[in-house]
Protein backbone atom coordinates (compact mmCIF):
# COMPACT_ATOMS: atom_id res chain seq x y z
CA UNK A 1 0.00 0.00 0.00
CA UNK A 2 2.70 2.27 0.81
CA UNK A 3 4.36 2.45 -2.87
CA UNK A 4 1.21 4.63 -3.56
CA UNK A 5 0.80 8.70 -2.58
CA UNK A 6 -2.71 7.59 -0.87
CA UNK A 7 -4.72 4.09 -0.03
CA UNK A 8 -7.41 5.43 -1.39
CA UNK A 9 -8.26 8.80 -4.04
CA UNK A 10 -11.98 9.23 -4.19
CA UNK A 11 -13.38 10.67 -7.69
CA UNK A 12 -16.16 13.15 -6.35
CA UNK A 13 -16.70 15.25 -2.74
CA UNK A 14 -21.05 13.88 -3.11
CA UNK A 15 -22.76 12.27 -0.72
CA UNK A 16 -21.24 8.61 -1.48
CA UNK A 17 -17.83 9.95 -1.98
CA UNK A 18 -17.44 12.38 0.95
CA UNK A 19 -18.74 9.64 3.31
CA UNK A 20 -16.59 6.84 1.91
CA UNK A 21 -13.49 8.96 2.49
CA UNK A 22 -14.07 10.24 5.87
CA UNK A 23 -14.82 6.71 7.15
CA UNK A 24 -12.08 5.06 5.23
CA UNK A 25 -9.35 7.71 7.19
CA UNK A 26 -11.28 6.93 10.39
CA UNK A 27 -10.07 3.35 9.77
CA UNK A 28 -6.69 4.68 8.86
CA UNK A 29 -6.52 5.04 5.66
CA UNK A 30 -4.43 7.85 3.78
CA UNK A 31 -7.02 9.69 1.87
CA UNK A 32 -7.67 12.15 -1.08
CA UNK A 33 -10.45 13.44 -2.47
CA UNK A 34 -10.87 15.74 -6.06
CA UNK A 35 -13.76 18.04 -6.69
CA UNK A 36 -14.48 19.51 -9.70
CA UNK A 37 -17.23 21.98 -8.53
CA UNK A 38 -17.94 22.39 -4.87
CA UNK A 39 -17.48 20.13 -1.89
CA UNK A 40 -20.37 18.75 -1.11
CA UNK A 41 -21.86 17.57 -4.30
CA UNK A 42 -25.19 17.18 -5.94
CA UNK A 43 -27.27 16.85 -2.61
CA UNK A 44 -25.91 19.56 -0.65
CA UNK A 45 -25.20 22.47 -3.49
CA UNK A 46 -27.84 21.66 -6.04
CA UNK A 47 -30.04 19.00 -5.19
CA UNK A 48 -31.85 17.99 -2.22
CA UNK A 49 -30.99 20.68 0.06
CA UNK A 50 -31.59 24.09 -1.59
CA UNK A 51 -34.43 22.53 -3.39
CA UNK A 52 -36.52 21.18 0.02
CA UNK A 53 -35.42 25.16 0.99
CA UNK A 54 -37.06 25.96 -2.27
CA UNK A 55 -40.24 23.67 -1.23
CA UNK A 56 -40.94 25.18 2.48
CA UNK A 57 -41.11 28.69 0.50
CA UNK A 58 -43.37 27.80 -2.23
CA UNK A 59 -45.76 26.55 0.90
CA UNK A 60 -46.15 30.17 2.13
CA UNK A 61 -49.06 31.54 -0.15
CA UNK A 62 -50.87 29.04 0.49
CA UNK A 63 -49.93 29.02 4.02
CA UNK A 64 -50.75 32.65 4.84
CA UNK A 65 -54.25 32.59 2.59
CA UNK A 66 -55.07 29.84 4.77
CA UNK A 67 -54.47 31.93 7.93
CA UNK A 68 -57.63 33.71 7.18
CA UNK A 69 -59.98 30.45 7.85
CA UNK A 70 -57.98 30.29 11.40
CA UNK A 71 -58.82 34.32 12.39
CA UNK A 72 -55.63 35.77 11.05
CA UNK A 73 -55.59 38.93 9.21
CA UNK A 74 -52.45 39.66 7.51
CA UNK A 75 -52.69 43.44 6.59
CA UNK A 76 -51.41 44.98 3.57
CA UNK A 77 -50.08 44.00 0.42
CA UNK A 78 -47.96 39.83 0.61
CA UNK A 79 -45.12 40.18 -1.70
CA UNK A 80 -42.97 37.66 -2.75
CA UNK A 81 -38.70 38.33 -3.79
CA UNK A 82 -37.11 36.02 -5.51
CA UNK A 83 -33.74 37.42 -4.70
CA UNK A 84 -33.83 37.36 -0.94
CA UNK A 85 -34.90 33.73 -1.33
CA UNK A 86 -31.84 33.12 -3.87
CA UNK A 87 -29.40 34.84 -1.74
CA UNK A 88 -30.76 33.15 2.04
CA UNK A 89 -30.53 30.33 0.23
CA UNK A 90 -26.98 30.89 -1.14
CA UNK A 91 -25.72 31.28 2.73
CA UNK A 92 -27.18 28.38 3.68
CA UNK A 93 -25.34 26.73 0.93
CA UNK A 94 -22.55 28.22 1.23
CA UNK A 95 -22.08 27.25 5.76
CA UNK A 96 -22.93 23.48 4.44
CA UNK A 97 -20.27 23.54 1.63
CA UNK A 98 -17.78 24.89 3.92
CA UNK A 99 -19.20 22.44 7.04
CA UNK A 100 -18.40 19.51 4.50
CA UNK A 101 -14.73 21.07 4.03
CA UNK A 102 -14.23 21.15 7.74
CA UNK A 103 -15.65 17.25 8.36
CA UNK A 104 -13.06 16.11 5.52
CA UNK A 105 -10.40 18.36 6.46
CA UNK A 106 -10.57 17.41 10.33
CA UNK A 107 -10.87 13.28 9.44
CA UNK A 108 -7.05 13.63 7.61
CA UNK A 109 -8.47 13.69 4.34
CA UNK A 110 -6.57 15.99 1.76
CA UNK A 111 -9.13 17.76 -0.67
CA UNK A 112 -7.81 18.53 -4.22
CA UNK A 113 -9.86 21.01 -6.29
CA UNK A 114 -10.09 20.19 -10.18
CA UNK A 115 -11.59 17.53 -12.64
CA UNK A 116 -9.98 14.25 -11.86
CA UNK A 117 -9.39 11.81 -14.88
CA UNK A 118 -7.60 8.24 -15.16
CA UNK A 119 -4.56 7.56 -16.28
CA UNK A 120 -4.25 4.28 -15.64
CA UNK A 121 -5.66 1.79 -13.17
CA UNK A 122 -3.88 3.24 -10.25
CA UNK A 123 -3.32 6.76 -11.04
CA UNK A 124 -4.97 9.72 -11.52
CA UNK A 125 -4.52 13.13 -13.22
CA UNK A 126 -6.47 16.52 -11.56
CA UNK A 127 -4.76 19.56 -13.53
CA UNK A 128 -2.03 18.15 -14.62
CA UNK A 129 -0.99 16.59 -11.32
CA UNK A 130 -0.67 13.23 -11.20
CA UNK A 131 -1.35 11.08 -8.09
CA UNK A 132 -1.21 7.43 -7.25
CA UNK A 133 -3.29 5.45 -4.80
CA UNK A 134 -3.98 1.60 -4.02
CA UNK A 135 -7.44 2.23 -4.14
CA UNK A 136 -9.50 4.25 -6.34
CA UNK A 137 -13.38 4.80 -5.41
CA UNK A 138 -15.41 6.64 -8.46
CA UNK A 139 -18.18 8.43 -6.71
CA UNK A 140 -18.75 11.42 -9.49
CA UNK A 141 -22.65 11.13 -9.74
CA UNK A 142 -24.84 12.37 -12.61
CA UNK A 143 -25.75 15.39 -14.29
CA UNK A 144 -28.93 16.10 -16.01
CA UNK A 145 -29.55 15.17 -19.47
CA UNK A 146 -31.57 17.42 -22.08
CA UNK A 147 -33.26 15.98 -25.25
CA UNK A 148 -31.14 16.57 -28.52
CA UNK A 149 -33.55 19.16 -30.04
CA UNK A 150 -33.03 22.15 -31.90
CA UNK A 151 -33.24 25.17 -29.53
CA UNK A 152 -32.18 23.57 -26.30
CA UNK A 153 -29.57 26.19 -25.60
CA UNK A 154 -32.67 28.24 -24.20
CA UNK A 155 -33.69 26.08 -21.89
CA UNK A 156 -32.22 25.51 -18.23
CA UNK A 157 -31.85 22.18 -15.83
CA UNK A 158 -32.42 22.10 -12.20
CA UNK A 159 -28.87 23.35 -11.76
CA UNK A 160 -29.61 26.33 -13.82
CA UNK A 161 -33.53 26.84 -11.80
CA UNK A 162 -31.44 27.48 -8.42
CA UNK A 163 -29.43 30.66 -9.80
CA UNK A 164 -32.24 32.30 -12.18
CA UNK A 165 -32.04 35.67 -11.71
CA UNK A 166 -35.89 36.49 -11.56
CA UNK A 167 -38.68 34.25 -11.20
CA UNK A 168 -40.06 33.52 -14.61
CA UNK A 169 -43.82 34.50 -14.97
CA UNK A 170 -44.74 31.47 -17.22
CA UNK A 171 -42.46 28.39 -17.21
CA UNK A 172 -42.55 25.06 -18.50
CA UNK A 173 -41.22 22.22 -16.73
CA UNK A 174 -40.68 19.31 -19.38
CA UNK A 175 -40.59 15.42 -17.83
CA UNK A 176 -42.68 13.60 -15.14
CA UNK A 177 -40.42 12.42 -12.64
CA UNK A 178 -38.90 13.83 -8.87
CA UNK A 179 -37.10 16.71 -9.97
CA UNK A 180 -40.27 17.34 -12.68
CA UNK A 181 -42.78 17.62 -10.04
CA UNK A 182 -40.90 19.48 -7.28
CA UNK A 183 -40.07 21.98 -9.21
CA UNK A 184 -43.48 22.22 -11.01
CA UNK A 185 -44.75 22.81 -7.31
CA UNK A 186 -42.16 25.06 -6.07
CA UNK A 187 -42.18 27.80 -9.45
CA UNK A 188 -46.29 27.22 -9.17
CA UNK A 189 -46.80 27.91 -5.41
CA UNK A 190 -44.10 31.28 -5.65
CA UNK A 191 -46.53 32.45 -8.47
CA UNK A 192 -45.26 31.41 -11.55
CA UNK A 193 -47.78 30.40 -14.39
CA UNK A 194 -46.42 26.40 -14.75
CA UNK A 195 -47.21 23.78 -17.41
CA UNK A 196 -45.93 20.46 -17.06
CA UNK A 197 -44.93 18.82 -20.46
CA UNK A 198 -45.07 14.78 -20.02
CA UNK A 199 -44.46 12.52 -22.70
CA UNK A 200 -46.97 9.80 -21.70
CA UNK A 201 -49.94 9.75 -20.15
CA UNK A 202 -49.37 10.14 -16.41
CA UNK A 203 -46.58 11.50 -13.88
CA UNK A 204 -44.41 9.69 -11.97
CA UNK A 205 -43.95 6.41 -14.04
CA UNK A 206 -42.95 3.48 -11.91
CA UNK A 207 -44.64 4.95 -8.61
CA UNK A 208 -47.98 3.45 -7.35
CA UNK A 209 -50.74 4.25 -9.93
CA UNK A 210 -52.98 5.54 -7.46
CA UNK A 211 -50.51 8.25 -5.42
CA UNK A 212 -49.65 8.91 -9.07
CA UNK A 213 -52.82 9.72 -10.37
CA UNK A 214 -53.76 11.73 -7.15
CA UNK A 215 -51.02 13.94 -7.97
CA UNK A 216 -51.93 14.78 -11.26
CA UNK A 217 -55.06 15.55 -10.08
CA UNK A 218 -54.13 17.80 -7.19
CA UNK A 219 -51.50 20.00 -9.45
CA UNK A 220 -54.68 20.16 -11.99
CA UNK A 221 -56.53 21.80 -8.91
CA UNK A 222 -54.00 24.28 -8.00
CA UNK A 223 -53.95 25.87 -11.41
CA UNK A 224 -50.53 23.54 -13.16
CA UNK A 225 -51.46 22.92 -16.22
CA UNK A 226 -50.36 19.60 -17.72
CA UNK A 227 -49.93 18.16 -21.30
CA UNK A 228 -49.65 14.50 -21.43
CA UNK A 229 -49.04 12.49 -24.31
CA UNK A 230 -46.99 15.77 -25.47
CA UNK A 231 -42.51 15.18 -26.50
CA UNK A 232 -40.89 18.30 -27.32
CA UNK A 233 -39.67 18.89 -30.78
CA UNK A 234 -37.97 22.39 -30.61
CA UNK A 235 -37.52 25.83 -28.59
CA UNK A 236 -37.72 29.05 -30.86
CA UNK A 237 -36.42 31.84 -28.86
CA UNK A 238 -38.95 34.91 -29.90
CA UNK A 239 -39.80 38.64 -29.04
CA UNK A 240 -40.75 38.46 -25.23
CA UNK A 241 -39.96 34.68 -24.28
CA UNK A 242 -40.11 31.02 -26.13
CA UNK A 243 -41.92 29.59 -27.46
CA UNK A 244 -41.95 25.08 -27.05
CA UNK A 245 -42.86 23.14 -30.09
CA UNK A 246 -44.79 19.85 -29.11
CA UNK A 247 -44.44 16.56 -31.26
CA UNK A 248 -48.46 16.59 -32.06
CA UNK A 249 -48.03 20.35 -33.89
CA UNK A 250 -48.94 22.27 -30.67
CA UNK A 251 -47.08 24.95 -29.17
CA UNK A 252 -46.63 26.33 -25.61
CA UNK A 253 -45.75 30.15 -25.31
CA UNK A 254 -43.31 30.87 -21.93
CA UNK A 255 -40.98 32.55 -20.50
CA UNK A 256 -38.37 29.47 -19.57
CA UNK A 257 -38.55 25.80 -20.86
CA UNK A 258 -36.50 23.47 -17.93
CA UNK A 259 -35.62 19.89 -18.45
CA UNK A 260 -36.10 17.51 -15.40
CA UNK A 261 -35.55 14.29 -18.09
CA UNK A 262 -33.61 12.36 -16.34
CA UNK A 263 -29.74 12.14 -15.42
CA UNK A 264 -26.69 10.75 -17.13
CA UNK A 265 -23.90 9.20 -15.08
CA UNK A 266 -20.81 11.14 -15.30
CA UNK A 267 -18.46 9.12 -17.00
CA UNK A 268 -17.96 11.09 -20.25
CA UNK A 269 -14.16 12.11 -20.66
CA UNK A 270 -13.27 10.52 -17.16
CA UNK A 271 -10.47 8.07 -19.13
CA UNK A 272 -12.32 4.84 -17.29
CA UNK A 273 -11.43 2.89 -20.92
CA UNK A 274 -7.46 3.72 -19.24
CA UNK A 275 -8.43 1.80 -16.59
CA UNK A 276 -9.94 -1.04 -18.21
CA UNK A 277 -13.70 -0.39 -17.31
CA UNK A 278 -16.41 0.04 -20.08
CA UNK A 279 -19.46 1.76 -18.99
CA UNK A 280 -22.84 0.51 -19.30
CA UNK A 281 -25.43 2.06 -21.84
CA UNK A 282 -26.96 4.42 -19.95
CA UNK A 283 -23.27 5.55 -18.86
CA UNK A 284 -23.29 4.18 -16.17
CA UNK A 285 -20.12 2.31 -13.96
CA UNK A 286 -21.10 -1.61 -13.65
CA UNK A 287 -20.56 -3.19 -10.16
CA UNK A 288 -20.74 -5.84 -7.98
CA UNK A 289 -22.39 -6.01 -4.84
CA UNK A 290 -19.38 -4.67 -3.04
CA UNK A 291 -19.43 -1.76 -5.51
CA UNK A 292 -16.51 -3.25 -6.94
CA UNK A 293 -15.55 -2.35 -10.96
CA UNK A 294 -14.12 -4.86 -13.03
CA UNK A 295 -10.45 -3.46 -12.31
CA UNK A 296 -9.62 -4.93 -9.10
CA UNK A 297 -8.75 -2.01 -7.00
CA UNK A 298 -11.53 0.03 -8.53
CA UNK A 299 -14.97 0.79 -6.84
CA UNK A 300 -18.02 2.89 -7.30
CA UNK A 301 -20.74 4.31 -5.41
CA UNK A 302 -23.75 6.27 -5.60
CA UNK A 303 -25.95 7.88 -8.99
CA UNK A 304 -22.63 7.06 -11.27
CA UNK A 305 -23.53 3.57 -10.84
CA UNK A 306 -27.14 4.02 -11.90
CA UNK A 307 -28.62 1.78 -8.89
CA UNK A 308 -31.11 3.75 -6.99
CA UNK A 309 -30.23 8.15 -7.84
CA UNK A 310 -30.93 8.80 -3.52
CA UNK A 311 -28.32 10.49 -1.38
CA UNK A 312 -29.26 8.34 1.81
CA UNK A 313 -28.10 5.33 -0.72
CA UNK A 314 -25.27 6.50 -1.97
CA UNK A 315 -24.17 7.25 1.51
CA UNK A 316 -25.05 3.63 2.72
CA UNK A 317 -22.73 2.23 -0.23
CA UNK A 318 -20.23 4.70 0.53
CA UNK A 319 -19.88 3.72 4.04
CA UNK A 320 -20.11 0.07 2.86
CA UNK A 321 -17.36 0.27 0.66
CA UNK A 322 -14.96 1.77 3.59
CA UNK A 323 -16.00 -1.00 5.85
CA UNK A 324 -15.28 -3.40 3.54
CA UNK A 325 -11.75 -2.70 2.03
CA UNK A 326 -10.67 -0.25 5.53
CA UNK A 327 -12.73 -1.60 8.21
CA UNK A 328 -12.10 -5.40 7.86
CA UNK A 329 -16.21 -5.56 7.88
CA UNK A 330 -17.66 -6.87 4.92
CA UNK A 331 -20.74 -4.60 4.05
CA UNK A 332 -23.28 -4.21 1.61
CA UNK A 333 -25.76 -1.94 0.75
CA UNK A 334 -29.23 -3.01 1.07
CA UNK A 335 -31.46 -1.53 -1.74
CA UNK A 336 -35.07 -3.18 -0.52
CA UNK A 337 -37.48 -1.79 0.64
CA UNK A 338 -36.41 1.71 0.62
CA UNK A 339 -38.18 4.61 1.85
CA UNK A 340 -38.80 7.47 -0.61
CA UNK A 341 -40.65 10.98 -0.44
CA UNK A 342 -41.05 13.14 -3.67
CA UNK A 343 -41.47 17.11 -2.25
CA UNK A 344 -44.12 17.65 -4.76
CA UNK A 345 -47.36 19.44 -3.07
CA UNK A 346 -48.96 17.48 -1.23
CA UNK A 347 -45.80 15.80 -1.20
CA UNK A 348 -45.60 11.64 -1.20
CA UNK A 349 -44.26 9.00 0.99
CA UNK A 350 -43.95 5.73 -0.36
CA UNK A 351 -41.85 2.61 0.33
CA UNK A 352 -41.81 -1.15 -0.77
CA UNK A 353 -43.53 -2.33 -3.86
CA UNK A 354 -46.19 -0.45 -5.51
CA UNK A 355 -49.81 -2.65 -6.43
CA UNK A 356 -48.30 -3.65 -9.82
CA UNK A 357 -45.24 -4.60 -8.58
CA UNK A 358 -46.50 -6.77 -5.74
CA UNK A 359 -49.63 -8.43 -7.88
CA UNK A 360 -47.11 -9.12 -10.07
CA UNK A 361 -44.77 -10.57 -7.55
CA UNK A 362 -47.48 -12.55 -5.54
CA UNK A 363 -50.16 -12.95 -7.82
CA UNK A 364 -52.93 -11.75 -5.12
CA UNK A 365 -52.71 -8.65 -2.45
CA UNK A 366 -54.93 -7.78 0.00
CA UNK A 367 -55.36 -3.51 -0.66
CA UNK A 368 -56.57 -1.21 2.48
CA UNK A 369 -57.11 2.56 1.51
CA UNK A 370 -57.97 5.23 3.37
CA UNK A 371 -58.62 8.85 1.40
CA UNK A 372 -59.87 11.85 3.33
CA UNK A 373 -59.36 15.93 3.92
CA UNK A 374 -56.89 16.46 6.73
CA UNK A 375 -58.17 17.94 9.64
CA UNK A 376 -56.78 21.69 8.82
CA UNK A 377 -58.41 21.58 5.64
CA UNK A 378 -62.01 21.25 7.13
CA UNK A 379 -61.43 24.86 8.02
CA UNK A 380 -59.47 26.19 5.11
CA UNK A 381 -62.11 24.57 2.65
CA UNK A 382 -59.16 23.79 0.13
CA UNK A 383 -60.02 20.87 -2.01
CA UNK A 384 -56.46 18.59 -1.40
CA UNK A 385 -57.20 15.49 -0.21
CA UNK A 386 -54.92 12.82 1.11
CA UNK A 387 -54.41 8.95 0.42
CA UNK A 388 -52.85 5.73 1.92
CA UNK A 389 -52.63 2.31 0.93
CA UNK A 390 -51.46 -0.57 2.44
CA UNK A 391 -50.66 -3.65 0.25
CA UNK A 392 -50.88 -6.44 1.96
CA UNK A 393 -49.39 -10.36 1.02
CA UNK A 394 -52.27 -12.38 2.42
CA UNK A 395 -50.28 -15.63 3.15
CA UNK A 396 -48.19 -14.18 5.33
CA UNK A 397 -50.20 -11.04 6.33
CA UNK A 398 -46.85 -9.05 5.21
CA UNK A 399 -47.25 -5.41 4.59
CA UNK A 400 -45.26 -5.24 1.59
CA UNK A 401 -45.81 -1.85 0.67
CA UNK A 402 -47.27 1.65 1.79
CA UNK A 403 -48.05 4.72 -0.60
CA UNK A 404 -49.19 7.98 0.98
CA UNK A 405 -50.16 11.13 -0.69
CA UNK A 406 -50.63 14.22 1.75
CA UNK A 407 -48.76 16.89 3.89
CA UNK A 408 -46.18 15.24 6.51
CA UNK A 409 -46.19 12.12 4.44
CA UNK A 410 -42.23 12.14 3.78
CA UNK A 411 -41.86 12.62 7.79
CA UNK A 412 -44.17 9.65 8.08
CA UNK A 413 -42.78 7.18 5.43
CA UNK A 414 -39.36 6.96 7.70
CA UNK A 415 -40.72 5.27 10.08
CA UNK A 416 -43.07 3.19 8.17
CA UNK A 417 -39.60 2.59 6.43
CA UNK A 418 -38.92 0.55 9.48
CA UNK A 419 -41.99 -1.34 10.11
CA UNK A 420 -41.75 -2.75 6.75
CA UNK A 421 -37.93 -3.59 6.91
CA UNK A 422 -38.94 -5.50 9.99
CA UNK A 423 -41.70 -7.68 8.11
CA UNK A 424 -44.52 -5.69 9.98
CA UNK A 425 -48.01 -7.76 9.89
CA UNK A 426 -51.31 -6.07 9.05
CA UNK A 427 -52.38 -7.52 12.06
CA UNK A 428 -49.57 -5.54 13.91
CA UNK A 429 -50.42 -2.38 12.18
CA UNK A 430 -53.63 -3.29 13.48
CA UNK A 431 -52.56 -3.78 17.09
CA UNK A 432 -50.92 0.08 17.47
CA UNK A 433 -52.95 2.52 19.04
CA UNK A 434 -53.66 5.61 17.07
CA UNK A 435 -52.27 8.86 17.61
CA UNK A 436 -55.23 11.15 17.64
CA UNK A 437 -55.82 13.31 15.49
CA UNK A 438 -53.00 13.05 12.92
CA UNK A 439 -52.87 11.66 9.77
CA UNK A 440 -50.93 8.90 10.22
CA UNK A 441 -53.59 7.15 12.47
CA UNK A 442 -55.08 6.06 9.17
CA UNK A 443 -52.52 3.39 8.82
CA UNK A 444 -53.87 1.93 11.72
CA UNK A 445 -57.67 2.18 11.61
CA UNK A 446 -57.58 0.68 7.94
CA UNK A 447 -60.11 -2.32 7.77
P1 LIG B 1 -23.03 13.66 -6.29
O1 LIG B 1 -23.63 14.14 -5.02
O2 LIG B 1 -23.59 14.13 -7.56
O3 LIG B 1 -21.48 14.03 -6.21
C1 LIG B 1 -20.62 13.81 -7.27
C2 LIG B 1 -19.56 14.88 -7.24
O4 LIG B 1 -18.51 14.51 -8.13
C3 LIG B 1 -20.06 16.24 -7.71
O5 LIG B 1 -19.77 17.21 -6.73
C4 LIG B 1 -19.27 16.51 -9.00
O6 LIG B 1 -18.96 17.87 -9.17
C5 LIG B 1 -18.03 15.68 -8.77
N1 LIG B 1 -17.34 15.24 -9.98
C6 LIG B 1 -17.88 14.65 -11.08
N2 LIG B 1 -16.93 14.29 -11.95
C7 LIG B 1 -15.73 14.64 -11.38
C8 LIG B 1 -14.38 14.51 -11.78
N3 LIG B 1 -14.04 13.90 -12.92
N4 LIG B 1 -13.42 15.01 -10.96
C9 LIG B 1 -13.73 15.62 -9.79
N5 LIG B 1 -15.00 15.75 -9.37
C10 LIG B 1 -15.99 15.26 -10.15
N6 LIG B 1 -31.96 12.61 -3.34
C11 LIG B 1 -32.63 12.39 -2.18
O7 LIG B 1 -32.37 11.39 -1.51
N7 LIG B 1 -33.57 13.28 -1.73
C12 LIG B 1 -33.88 14.41 -2.41
O8 LIG B 1 -34.73 15.18 -1.98
C13 LIG B 1 -33.19 14.66 -3.62
N8 LIG B 1 -33.45 15.78 -4.33
C14 LIG B 1 -32.74 16.03 -5.47
C15 LIG B 1 -33.04 17.19 -6.17
C16 LIG B 1 -32.35 17.48 -7.33
C17 LIG B 1 -32.66 18.74 -8.09
C18 LIG B 1 -31.35 16.58 -7.79
C19 LIG B 1 -30.59 16.89 -9.05
C20 LIG B 1 -31.06 15.42 -7.11
C21 LIG B 1 -31.76 15.13 -5.94
N9 LIG B 1 -31.52 13.96 -5.22
C22 LIG B 1 -32.21 13.72 -4.06
C23 LIG B 1 -30.54 12.97 -5.68
C24 LIG B 1 -29.21 13.14 -4.93
O9 LIG B 1 -28.75 14.47 -5.04
C25 LIG B 1 -28.17 12.18 -5.49
O10 LIG B 1 -28.68 10.87 -5.46
C26 LIG B 1 -26.86 12.22 -4.69
O11 LIG B 1 -26.32 13.51 -4.66
C27 LIG B 1 -25.86 11.24 -5.30
O12 LIG B 1 -24.64 11.32 -4.61
P2 LIG B 1 -23.27 10.93 -5.35
O13 LIG B 1 -22.22 10.94 -4.30
O14 LIG B 1 -23.46 9.71 -6.14
O15 LIG B 1 -23.03 12.09 -6.40
P1 LIG C 1 -36.44 10.61 -13.51
O1 LIG C 1 -35.73 9.51 -14.18
O2 LIG C 1 -37.11 10.36 -12.21
O3 LIG C 1 -37.53 11.22 -14.49
C1 LIG C 1 -37.21 11.63 -15.79
C2 LIG C 1 -38.48 12.08 -16.47
O4 LIG C 1 -38.16 12.65 -17.73
C3 LIG C 1 -39.46 10.96 -16.73
O5 LIG C 1 -40.75 11.45 -16.49
C4 LIG C 1 -39.24 10.66 -18.20
O6 LIG C 1 -40.39 10.18 -18.84
C5 LIG C 1 -38.94 12.03 -18.75
N1 LIG C 1 -38.16 12.04 -19.98
C6 LIG C 1 -36.99 11.41 -20.22
N2 LIG C 1 -36.54 11.71 -21.46
C7 LIG C 1 -37.46 12.54 -22.01
C8 LIG C 1 -37.59 13.17 -23.26
N3 LIG C 1 -36.66 13.01 -24.22
N4 LIG C 1 -38.66 13.95 -23.51
C9 LIG C 1 -39.61 14.10 -22.55
N5 LIG C 1 -39.56 13.52 -21.33
C10 LIG C 1 -38.50 12.75 -21.08
O7 LIG C 1 -35.35 11.75 -13.42
P2 LIG C 1 -35.27 13.10 -12.65
O8 LIG C 1 -34.42 13.94 -13.53
O9 LIG C 1 -36.61 13.61 -12.25
O10 LIG C 1 -34.48 12.71 -11.32
C11 LIG C 1 -33.32 11.89 -11.34
C12 LIG C 1 -33.24 11.09 -10.10
O11 LIG C 1 -32.82 11.91 -9.02
C13 LIG C 1 -34.56 10.50 -9.64
O12 LIG C 1 -34.88 9.31 -10.31
C14 LIG C 1 -34.32 10.29 -8.18
O13 LIG C 1 -33.73 9.04 -7.96
C15 LIG C 1 -33.38 11.42 -7.81
N6 LIG C 1 -34.16 12.48 -7.14
C16 LIG C 1 -34.73 12.21 -5.94
C17 LIG C 1 -35.51 13.14 -5.31
C18 LIG C 1 -36.14 12.81 -4.01
O14 LIG C 1 -35.72 11.87 -3.38
N7 LIG C 1 -37.15 13.55 -3.57
C19 LIG C 1 -35.75 14.45 -5.90
C20 LIG C 1 -35.09 14.64 -7.17
C21 LIG C 1 -34.34 13.68 -7.75
P3 LIG C 1 -40.83 8.63 -18.82
O15 LIG C 1 -41.43 8.38 -17.48
O16 LIG C 1 -41.79 8.59 -19.93
O17 LIG C 1 -39.58 7.84 -19.06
Amino acid sequence: MTDYDYDLFVIGAGSGGVRAARISAGYGARVAIAEEYRVGGTCVIRGCVPKKLLVYASHYGDEIEDAAAYGWSVEGTVRFDWKKLIEAKDREIDRLNGLYIKNLEVAGVTIMEGRATFVDAHTVDIAGRRVSAGTVLIATGATPEVPDIPGREFAITSNEAFHLPDLPRRIVVVGAGYIAVEFAGIFNGLGAETTLVVRRGQLLRGFDDDVARRLGEEYATKGIHQRFGAAPTAIEKVEGGLILHLADGSTVETDAVMFATGRRPNTRGLGLEKAGITPGPGGEVPVDLYSRTVAANIYAVGDVTDRLALTPVAIKEGHAFADTIFGGQPAVADHTDVPTAVFSQPPIGTVGLTEAEAVARFGEVDIYEAGFRAMKHTMTGRATRAYMKLIVEPRSDRVVGIHMIGDDTPEIVQALGIAVKMGATKAQFDRTVAVHPTTAEELVLMR
